[in-house]
């Protein structure tokens, strides 16, 4: 493996050393979007585009984490680990030491160079690949072994309470629980989860808008203030109503006028996109693609129109995709306001799909978009 074979030789140069080397995937998210955090369901894939981590320890208790992505190293000692959030990358693998030190997984110091093949802040949870990889990374050259889904938890509350972003558990659990050929249909609520492989004869393509929106993280906190209240207002009739997952479609419109209006459509949002990935797995176990196709589309439209989470690139690339011959299905994938879209093709039609998309959208936008043609891989793992 090249990038793992690479790594470990820039990091004998950086550090005069030999490490491990160790990787965590990126993403895609079939259908359920923002549902992870209203304890819904969800259907991620773990890609074949991850965030690579070389490491070896140290005698003492500090860690030093140099980026390849961003030139950069950092320095910090286990024994003082968190004050507060500095909004640097550095954020991320400080947060995953401080949570598992704090859980009682006791670390080495240690000496660490990352590089992400994924593109950063781009929706295909860039952000997870590194904590997943940094934690995996670290707590194996420390000798401590971790169920995979605890990490998965532990990941999450880093990010969570140390760096500030509420994000659901769907991103570290699919870095941590991927597994090849699969998609993931997990249940946020009591975490349980079935495997649904994906036909031979498909491909996932990410389409890369190249946009980014400053709005994301400000947006996505609103969004979740937004179901936080229509949770509040449906409990007061019905106390056990604790999350949207424990509403239906029939019971939100027979009280949709107890809601503000926009509070009404971001529940309607959540709860038919929870009915939407209940579909999706029906759909994907009896190989039945055209109707998978409709519901992402449908998903599509309902984060536009009820989440208004989407924006005029999104919406251009999936218009694009639905117009190329061999796409069975096209949504946005990942938080929203800019990043990629997840599509469905058929194997043999990739390869026009991607030229042609790619060419409609830059003669659209005036920027080339970045294209991946992808498949479902592994959660973490140690490779070198
Ligand atoms: P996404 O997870 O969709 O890629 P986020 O905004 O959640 O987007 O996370 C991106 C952030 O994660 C970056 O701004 C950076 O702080 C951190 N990050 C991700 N990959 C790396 C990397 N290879 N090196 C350093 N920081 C990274
Ligand atoms: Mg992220």
């Amino acid at each position: 493996m090249i990038q793992a074979q690479n790594l470990a030789e820039a990091f004998r140069a950086l550090y005069g050393m030999d490490g491990r080397v160790y990787r965590a995937p990126g993403r895609i998210n079939l259908i359920g979007e923002h549902t992870d955090y209203n304890v819904g369901f969800v259907m991620p894939a773990a890609i074949d585009l991850y965030t690579w981590v070389a490491i070896a320890p140290r005698s003492d208790r500090i860690i030093r984490i140099c980026s390849r992505n961003f030139s950069e190293t950092v320095e910090f000692t286990l024994d003082k680990l968190y004050n507060s959030p500095r909004s640097h990358w550095s954020d991320y693998p400080r947060a995953v030491a401080a949570v598992l030190e704090q859980n009682g997984y006791k670390l080495s110091g240690a000496n660490l160079l990352v590089q992400s093949d994924l593109p950063i802040g781009s929706g295909l949870s860039s952000s997870a690949a590194l904590e997943v990889a940094a934690a995996y990374a670290l707590l194996d050259i420390s000798g401590q072994s971790i169920d995979r889904v605890k990490l998965a938890l532990l990941c999450q509350r880093a990010e969570n309470d140390f760096v500030g972003m509420r994000c659901g558990v769907m991103d570290q659990f699919i870095a941590c629980c991927g597994r090849a050929g699969v998609a993931l249909m997990l249940d946020c609520r009591s975490l349980d989860y079935a495997l649904l492989p994906l036909p031979d004869d498909v491909k996932l393509v990410v389409c890369n808008t190249m946009i980014k929106h400053e709005l994301a993280a400000s947006e996505y906190n609103a969004r979740r203030a937004e179901c936080d209240e229509a949770v509040r207002i449906l409990a007061k009739t019905r106390p056990d109503i604790r999350a949207l997952r424990d509403v239906t479609e029939d019971e939100l419109e027979r009280r949709s006028a107890s809601l503000p209006e926009t509070v009404y459509k971001r529940a309607r949002h959540v709860i038919s996109e929870n009915a939407r990935v209940v579909k999706a797995r029906a759909a994907l176990e009896r190989s039945d693609l055209e109707t998978l196709g409709v519901l992402m589309e449908a998903s599509h439209t309902s984060l536009r129109c009820d989440y208004e989470v989407s924006c005029r690139e999104l919406d251009l690339m999936v218009e694009l995709a639905r117009q190329v011959d061999g796409a069975y299905g096209c949504r946005m994938t990942g938080g929203g306001f800019g990043g990629c879209t997840v599509n469905l093709v058929q194997a043999g039609k990739a390869a026009f799909f991607i030229q042609e998309v790619a060419a409609r959208y830059e003669n659209e936008v005036g920027v080339a978009p970045e294209i991946y043609p992808c498949s479902p891989a592994e959660g973490a793992a140690r490779i070198i």
